[in-house]
């Protein structure tokens, strides 16, 4: 046992803590969880706890169900909201098979892979996501949709329900030893957003499935709903998950030069061109269910289309400027991802998508200045700006022809994808819905 799976077995001993959860992600981003024994522990570490993988979606075919746990030390976190007196500790997990190889059907197996492949070319990649998410008062039906409050952008509110939310929600994650950068209220009713410091890739999906359950476990507590929702109403802005990258290189960051268009390293410049060739063909990833493309193609600040630019809102990879002469954070911002994707699967497609740029040294077409929602269709396209997919439907067709993403995410998962989300899609375009009984039916 190496010295952190020890610290984790004397954190159990010293407290008391007689179950242990382990945690780990299926690929449609649901978090999973089986408790153990802490006697178990010393065994799974070493050789991992069998389970019954096959009612997992999308982890193992039915002939191959039997799989194992193995818990990463590194993760071991006591639960805040189960307070002192019977405390709960919990652990990400690796998924093996039962001959100990990583599952090829694991998310998070994926993302090491990905890591890995960068780490090959030197880079360790560094992630900060603004998670937002919307608050409703329950109950929450088809026909009630309430948010808590009527704030907006960065409003401070007089009732408060959202910053007494967000501080303990904060302070859960804190206790979690997972640093927060910013919390504040987002401009829709109800909505808010909470920005976790930035770190590795790997933790940083890991933050992102901790920090979904904390705000479920405070809303709960609250008795309201958090919702990871991209599109709860029309007339709303949708729910983000803004994600910034940065590639460091030795302990340097890779996307910074002093020289450089908005001190922009061309390593850089050649990563956010391969999110531009790749940005349709991973957005099946980046925004995974129907709802998501009524976020993209809703306003509300979301992206629709491919371009980049530097303080410019409309555009789907930026370059944030707050500190320009801050070497260590330099980085990109993309702008298409919500909240509802399985994190480490989005990670590894950006992750490709931008190491694919670097090694065939793509060149980066000129920032768009404009607001590009207000340019014509003709003027779009003698830019050479094409749309992100109009629909779940669009993002799939541009899936299934792409090399990089079924590479990356290995031929399991990426079918696992592909048929999932047809099946969504024609569960979807099967409804008939009431904007259909309305128009044809004359129905006030
Ligand atoms: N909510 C917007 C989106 O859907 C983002 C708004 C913002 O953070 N500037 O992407
Ligand atoms: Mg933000
Ligand atoms: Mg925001
Ligand atoms: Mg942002």
């Amino acid at each position: 046992m190496d010295h952190q799976q020890e610290h984790a077995l004397q954190e159990i001993a010293d407290r008391g803590i007689r179950f242990v959860r382990l945690w780990f992600t299926d690929v449609a981003g649901m978090l999973k969880s089986v408790a153990v024994d802490p006697g178990e522990l010393e065994d799974a570490f070493t050789e991992g706890i069998g389970f019954d993988g096959s009612s997992i979606e999308g982890l193992t075919r039915v002939q191959e169900s039997d799989m194992l746990l193995r818990p990463d030390a590194r993760t071991f976190q006591v639960l805040p909201w189960r307070g002192p007196d019977d405390p709960v500790a919990r652990m990400f997990c690796d998924v093996l098979t039962p001959d100990g190889h990583q599952a090829l059907s694991d998310p998070r197996g994926v993302l090491e892979r990905t890591v890995g492949r960068a780490a090959d070319m030197g880079f360790t990649v560094v992630v900060h996501p603004e998670i937002e998410f919307y608050l409703f008062d329950r109950p929450v039906t088809p026909d009630h949709v309430a948010p808590i409050d009527n704030a907006g952008y960065f409003d401070h509110t007089a009732r408060g329900d959202s910053n007494d939310f967000r501080r303990r929600a904060v302070r859960m994650l804190e206790d979690m030893d997972i640093a927060v950068e910013f919390s504040h209220h987002e401009a829709g009713p109800g909505q808010n957003e909470i920005d976790l410091r930035a770190v590795d890739v790997v933790t940083a999906a890991d933050n992102i499935m901790t920090a979904r359950t904390v705000i479920e476990e405070v809303a709960l507590r609250e008795d309201i709903v958090a919702s990871f929702m991209p599109k709860p109403f029309i007339d709303q802005p949708g729910s983000g998950m803004h994600t910034h990258l940065s590639l460091f290189e030795g302990g340097e960051n890779a996307f910074y030069d002093a020289s450089g268009q908005y001190q922009l390293s061309a390593t850089g410049r050649h990563f956010i061109a391969g999110l531009l060739e790749h940005a349709r063909a991973i957005c099946a990833i980046t925004n995974q269910n129907v709802n998501s493309y009524k976020r993209l193609w809703g306003g509300g600040e979301a992206p629709s289309f491919v371009c980049w630019g530097h303080n410019n809102r409309s555009a789907l990879v930026r370059v944030p400027l707050y500190k320009p002469t801050k070497r260590q954070s330099a980085r990109i911002e993309y702008r298409a991802l919500d909240p509802a994707a399985n994190p480490y699967l989005a990670f590894s497609v950006l992750i490709a998508a931008g190491l694919d740029g670097i090694e065939r040294r793509l060149d980066l077409e000129p920032e768009a200045e404009d607001n590009v929602w207000d340019l014509s269709e003709r003027e779009r396209r003698v830019l050479g700006i094409e749309p992100l997919p109009g629909s779940l439907e669009e993002a799939v067709e541009a899936m299934r022809e792409s090399d990089l993403v079924a590479e990356t995410l290995g031929e399991e998962v990426f079918d696992f994808v592909l048929r999932d989300h047809e099946k969504e899609w024609r569960e979807y375009q099967e409804q008939i819905t009431p904007q259909e009984i309305r128009r044809f039916l004359k129905v006030n």
